[in-house]
């Protein structure tokens, strides 16, 4: 089957039918060493949803390229672009180019949907085939740099170059060196006369691919296997189709994401990817490997990119950023959130950390003494004894004030842990002097640094026999869900509190912030608890 055999306006229809905003292409690159191989990727690549494959005919061992092609070409239940990449191009080809070039012109004769040559050959290509080729077939002519991304002005010359060489659709990939650097990316869809294909590859230019449907992109890659990628950083198709919702995203799509550094690991994106579509809200929320917060505000300054959750390290850097920022968070000094106003584009800053965790620990404490949420709250008068003084430690120090507690702030930098009691009216000890604090019983304890957090699960902020003097501790931490810390509470007696009832409490908060909708709290729960 072939997609070109598909009259337009019918697969415009399909994609109506299927839901879809956009008509960007899902490509799975598919690298057998055999042609059995080869199909057997391919069918799985249908069935997870792919729209067509791209056949790395230099993956295979023994090829030989008139049999193979024509079974693979045949054969193929998806519609298959063909892709031969010599190592001089990054690709595993070794031997003489004019083979792999004539391998190239047989794939065009032999049914190949695309044909991907590379810029470096283009011009030679183009001649040798003298303007004929089946009128389905596309070009795509490629150009792969693994070293950075370009500025813009290169960028620019780059594909009028590829465009000179008559090629029908062109291919740029870049390396992100840094998050930024997909801006330019975008501009180069958003800006293109002809079908373009522009990704940056590695970590940093995740968004890039993600977010090709939103700026136009004619395909993006997803991996048929999380991990086994023909190009770094290439997601899963599931990931695509199914956290991100690829399908749905469209060129008013507004775009949030969780703002830290590594953040990889972060829930938040099944969290709110979920629940926006839960209410089918038109916006995406990607994870946002950020080096520095205020090149990546400079560079995502579109009224498009509209909210970010924030985490280590950047809250304090945040709040830098932010035109505006509520009074809560300047008091502590670091934001959760930031949202973009819609009447001016102004960022403003929020801290709702501390109501998610307050509140968890409120609940508890009530819980346990069988108090009623109409009494004050339980924490007023209670030592509450707050280990880390960075973003979390600040709210956590922050709301303990704000309800009555008298705070106490244990840091391993013990200069920040004055700063900060000092700031709540309360006592700075070292984590030394932590370890023998007992001035009475039935003290709280707040964990807010990341020590216990995956995938250091063995560590633990504070030894065993120091908990029993605490009634109640807390852990921010929430992966994973039962810390060390925590698990060595309970076996001491101490209610524990989960950091991922910090973590849903804030959720519910941000969620409301970011779609103006109620959050969908069931859902959101349940997919923390399915991720966790
Ligand atoms: P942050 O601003 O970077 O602060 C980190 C804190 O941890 C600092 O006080 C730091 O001490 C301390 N720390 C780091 N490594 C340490 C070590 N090896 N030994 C002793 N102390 C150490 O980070 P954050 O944003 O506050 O986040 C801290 C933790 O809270 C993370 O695990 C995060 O996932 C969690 N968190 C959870 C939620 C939730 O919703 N559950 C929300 C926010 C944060 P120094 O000052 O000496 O560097």
């Amino acid at each position: 089957m072939t997609l070109s055999s598909i009259p337009l306006a019918t697969a415009d229809l399909q994609i109506a039918a299927g839901g879809r905003r956009n008509s960007t292409l899902l490509c799975s690159p598919v690298m057998g060493e055999s042609v059995d191989q080869m199909l057997s990727q391919i069918r799985k690549a249908k069935e997870q949803g792919a729209d067509l494959v791209e056949v790395r005919l230099d993956f295979l061992k023994n090829f030989s390229p008139k049999q193979d092609l024509e079974i693979l070409l045949k054969q193929s239940p998806l519609p298959t672009l063909v892709t031969y990449r010599p190592k001089w191009e990054g690709g595993q080809y070794e031997g003489d180019d004019s083979r792999r070039l004539d391998t190239l012109r047989l794939a065009l004769e032999s049914g190949a949907d695309y044909v991907d040559v590379e810029l470096q050959v283009a011009h030679e290509f183009f001649s040798s085939i003298h303007g004929k080729k089946p009128e389905k077939v596309k070009i795509i002519v490629s150009s792969h740099n693994y070293e950075n991304t370009p500025s813009s002005e290169e960028l620019g010359n780059l594909v009028a170059r590829i465009q000179a060489t008559g090629a029908d659709i062109v291919k740029i990939a870049t390396t992100a060196l840094d998050i930024s650097d997909c801006a330019r990316i975008f501009q180069v869809l958003a800006h293109s006369q002809v079908p373009t294909i522009a990704i940056a590859m590695e970590e940093r230019g995740l968004i890039s691919r993600i977010l090709a449907p939103k700026f136009g992109g004619f395909l993006t890659f997803g991996a048929i296997e999380a991990g086994v990628v023909s190009a770094p950083g290439q997601p899963s198709i599931k990931d695509l189709l199914d956290l991100y919702n690829l399908r749905q995203i469209g060129p008013d799509t507004k775009v949030h994401g969780v703002i830290g550094k590594p953040i990889g690991h972060s829930k938040s994106p099944h969290l709110y990817n979920a629940a926006f579509k839960s209410v089918n809200f038109n916006g995406i929320y990607l994870p946002l490997l950020v080096d520095s917060v205020a090149n990546f505000v400079n560079a995502y300054s579109s009224p498009d990119f509209v909210g970010y959750s924030y985490t280590i390290p950047h809250k304090e850097d945040g709040l830098r950023c932010c035109d505006e920022v509520d009074p809560i968070a300047k008091a502590i000094g670091a934001i959760s959130q930031m949202i973009r106003r819609p009447t001016d584009g102004k960022l403003i800053g929020y801290n709702v950390d501390y109501l998610g965790a307050i509140a968890a620990i409120e609940e508890a404490l009530r819980a346990s003494n069988g108090a009623s949420p109409t009494t004050g709250s339980p924490l007023a008068g209670k030592l509450f004894v707050v280990i880390g003084a960075g973003g979390a430690g600040k709210a956590l120090a922050y709301g303990g004030m704000e309800k009555g507690a008298r705070v106490v702030v244990a840091n391993r930098t013990y200069e920040k842990a004055k700063e900060l009691a000092s700031k709540v009216g309360g006592q700075a000890i070292t984590l030394a002097e932590l370890e023998d604090f007992h001035p009475e019983d039935g003290m709280v304890l707040a964990n807010t640094t990341s020590v216990g957090m995956k995938p250091n699960v063995d560590l633990t902020p504070l030894s065993k026999n120091a908990l029993s003097r605490y009634c109640l501790v807390f852990d921010a931490i929430y992966t994973p869900k039962l810390t060390r810390l925590l698990r060595e509470a309970q076996e001491c007696g101490a209610i524990p509190v989960y950091g991922t009832e910090m973590f849903i409490n804030q959720a519910f908060v941000q969620f409301e912030r970011f779609t103006g909708y109620p959050a969908p709290k069931q859902l959101i729960r349940d997919t923390l608890a399915k991720n966790t």
